[in-house]
């Protein structure tokens, strides 16, 4: 059984990535029972801060490192809030305050006007120097009103066009949302990447 690292320190996050790999035969653990400290995510791009999480914790550790960055962005905003999406209301801004801003920054637009999507960066880096980063992406759109109580983040306001029925994220269960989540995608993705570089 090979230990990897994984570079975050939300249990959920931890959750989904061992149900994506599970049957490889790897040991996931958190950075922070590792006592890795926090890198400074300040990549301009979800890959960027993907990898250089992974690198920090691959470094740290000298064992296999995972890592992802996510986020949402909004065409009518031009990409924001992007990689900014954990703080766009601010330093430590909770999901009601970065929820109100977003909807606050499409007041009046229409439908066709609010398309989004979900995207989630998921990197590989050994302590070798051998490293992969792939890219899995949510489609859908923002919604003013808040529905569910599932998920995180933006899921109240966040209606995938893979849901098909028009449930919001946090409506989802969390076997459905995971079935087509980005986050989902893109460790399903690179699945084969781990196992091949872990294993050969
Ligand atoms: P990070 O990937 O942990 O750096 O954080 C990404 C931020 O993007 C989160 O704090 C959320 O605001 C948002 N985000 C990423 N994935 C999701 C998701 O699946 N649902 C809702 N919000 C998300």
């Amino acid at each position: 059984m090979r230990r990897v690292v994984v570079a975050t320190g939300n249990a959920h996050k931890l959750g989904e990535i061992r149900a994506i790999l599970a049957g490889l035969e790897v040991e996931l653990v958190g950075m922070h029972d590792l006592g890795v400290p926090e890198p400074v995510e300040d990549g301009e791009t979800f890959e960027a801060n993907a990898l250089l999480k992974a690198r920090h914790c691959a470094q740290a550790t000298d064992l296999p490192a995972l890592a992802d960055d996510s986020g949402l962005e909004v065409d009518a905003l031009g990409g924001a809030p992007g990689v900014y999406s954990a703080r766009y209301a601010g330093p430590q801004a909770a999901d009601g305050a970065n929820n109100a801003k977003l909807v606050a920054a499409l007041a009046e637009l229409p439908e066709p006007q609010r398309r989004a999507r979900f995207v989630c960066a998921a990197a590989i880096v050994l302590p070798d120097g051998r490293e992969h980063v792939v890219r899995g992406t949510m489609e859908g759109h923002v919604v003013d009103d808040p529905r569910g109580s599932n998920g995180f983040g933006y899921d109240p306001h966040f209606v995938s066009d893979a849901a098909g029925d028009g449930r919001t994220n946090g409506e989802l269960t969390p076997a459905e949302k995971d079935a087509i989540s980005h986050r989902g995608a893109a460790f399903r993705t690179l699945r084969p990447y781990v196992a091949a570089m872990l294993t050969g």
